[in-house]
């Protein structure tokens, strides 16, 4: 017997009986697995109402509920593709991404109905809004609907979401990914770290990102837990539901933040099974700290949205902080000489190069990028530099596009970003190329101090001096309040490169 819809089949094929709890919210309402399956049926007969086929793009603009997440399932069932956008997008930002989409339906708040009522009309797009019941939205539609869904058959190489990059370092990348790419890294993750029906996921993440949508609510659903849904991260928040709670996933600020909550203890986190981070780089120190306050190892793992995820520190052995692991299973990884793609000896920094069922199919409507980023034996090339240290754990060193090179050195610099990071009175820092006349490009040290902290520049460069190579300590260090980031908490160096961009600039 064939599978007909490859992830949706998979997920119904293990889901718990109807009256277990699915999500919870801030105020204790909830569904239950039986109203999950009857939602996205009634969804999907909507979705059928508005005109999407199979292969069609679902495009979804919406604030964080349940209800989106049944629209998610319903497009997995209808066989649409799901296109969720991150709800802070400007007009021209939609415009762009829905332009890029092509959707047969957008779907969105009722605030942002006339916005993209006016894109829809000029693609040709059916507009919806997400909206409850009574409004004419489309839940109203879906409550209307029938609970029963015929799903439509999708095999593991059919398109099951269009998902942007988080335009860290530019504009977003559509990453098309199949039904295959999430459920072999939804059956992964679930099994890797140990998700079972008696989990309960706190989960305060956004889900138009990979984060929050596939490794926190596929991991959830392959393995019948449940969630603790909410609308945003709030360190109060969060520390309040913690009770109830088994796991949480986080970007490192959440960590951050709620290391700045008296009520964050050994006893307040007693009862959880595990904490994991990702998206951007965990600092040892808040590892070290979250460890001493707490009894608990933070597991940190590393992914993106075009590979899902790649790799996680041990769920029994060792997690070292400062490393992101080690290759989930499943998943080859490689350290290569960035221009030639030659395999580079174990301890090299190099490119990290994937391969695998976890990664995706390619850039929506972009043949050519598409092919600049595989090799020809099918390893996708990340972006992200990395070595991989003596007992298997990988450890990132950046981006490729954040390297520095200055005076025809190679300057890495999370190298650089940790020493400083040590010194202290240094709470965090980012270094950056500056354009320099004499070098190329100057290392330079953006740096936020800690609280009462007066550290100064001098202090720093003279620190460093003992312990960095000349070329690798910056020509300068600033100071700024925060670091700029996006949503997804990641340090938007970009930004960094603008705003200092004329630092040495003579004249
Ligand atoms: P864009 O590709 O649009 O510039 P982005 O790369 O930030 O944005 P995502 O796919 O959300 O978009 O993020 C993936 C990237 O996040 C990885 O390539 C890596 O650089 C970074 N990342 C994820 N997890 C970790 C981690 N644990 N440690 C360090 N970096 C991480
Ligand atoms: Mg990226």
């Amino acid at each position: 017997t064939r599978v007909s819809n490859h992830l949706f089949s998979l997920i119904r094929s293990r889901m718990p009986e109807a009256g277990k709890p699915f999500l919870t919210l801030a105020d204790g309402s909830g569904f239950d697995y039986g109203a999950v399956l009857a939602w996205s049926g009634r969804y999907a007969n909507a979705l059928r109402g508005y005109g999407v086929e199979t292969g069609d793009r679902v495009v979804v603009q919406v604030e964080k509920s349940p209800q989106a997440v049944f629209l998610y399932l319903a497009c997995l069932r209808a066989g649409a593709v799901f296109v969720p956008l991150n709800t802070a997008y400007t007009k021209a930002e939609l415009d762009y991404f829905v332009g890029d989409a092509e959707p047969r339906l957008l779907v969105c708040a009722p605030e942002k109905a006339d916005e993209l009522g006016e894109i829809g009309t000029r693609l040709g797009a059916a507009v919806a809004t997400l909206g409850s019941l009574g409004d004419g939205s489309l839940t109203e539609v879906a409550k209307a609907a029938p609970e029963s869904f015929d799903e439509v058959t999708r095999g593991e190489d059919d398109l099951a979401a269009l998902l942007y990059t988080s335009g860290t370092t530019g504009r977003s990348k559509g990453a098309m990914l199949t039904h295959g790419n999430l459920a072999s890294n939804a059956l992964t993750l679930a099994d890797y770290w140990r998700f079972s029906q008696t989990d309960v996921l706190l989960h305060a993440l956004p889900i138009f990102h990979t984060h929050g949508l596939f490794v926190a609510i596929n991991t959830t659903l392959m393995a019948g837990s449940s969630l603790i849904f909410l609308p945003r991260f709030d360190a109060a928040e969060v520390l309040r539901h913690l009770p109830g709670a088994t796991c949480m996933m986080g970007v490192p600020t959440f960590y951050v933040r709620l290391l700045q909550q008296a009520g964050l203890t050994a006893e307040t986190t007693a009862h959880m099974r595990l904490f994991v981070s990702g998206s951007a780089p965990l600092l040892s120190e808040t590892h070290e700290q979250w460890k001493a306050r707490t009894g608990h190892a933070i597991l940190e793992r590393y992914g993106m949205t075009e590979t899902n995820m790649i790799t996680s520190n041990p769920y029994d052995g060792a997690r070292v902080a400062g490393a992101v692991g080690m290759p989930l299973p499943g998943i080859s990884l490689r350290i290569v000489q960035p221009e030639t793609g030659e395999a580079l000896p174990q301890g090299e920094i190099g490119m990290i190069e994937v391969k695998g069922p976890n990664v995706f199919k390619g850039y929506w409507r972009m043949p050519e990028k598409t092919k600049a980023e595989f090799r020809t034996d099918g390893f996708f090339i990340t972006g992200d530099l990395g070595k991989i240290d003596d007992r298997g754990y990988v450890h990132i060193v950046g981006r490729g596009k954040d390297l520095v090179i200055t005076g025809g050195y190679n300057v890495y610099p999370k190298e650089v970003e940790t020493e400083i990071d040590g010194i202290p009175g240094v709470f965090e820092s980012a270094v950056i190329g500056v354009p320099h006349a004499d070098f190329g490009e100057g290392v330079t040290a953006i740096v936020v101090r800690k609280p009462g902290s007066t550290v100064e520049e001098r202090t720093i460069l003279q620190t460093l001096e003992g312990r960095l190579a000349k070329f690798k300590q910056p020509k300068r260090v600033l100071f700024v309040d925060e670091l700029p980031r996006n949503t997804m908490g990641k340090v938007q160096k970009n930004v960094l490169q603008t705003t200092y961009r004329d630092l040495y600039a003579r004249g």
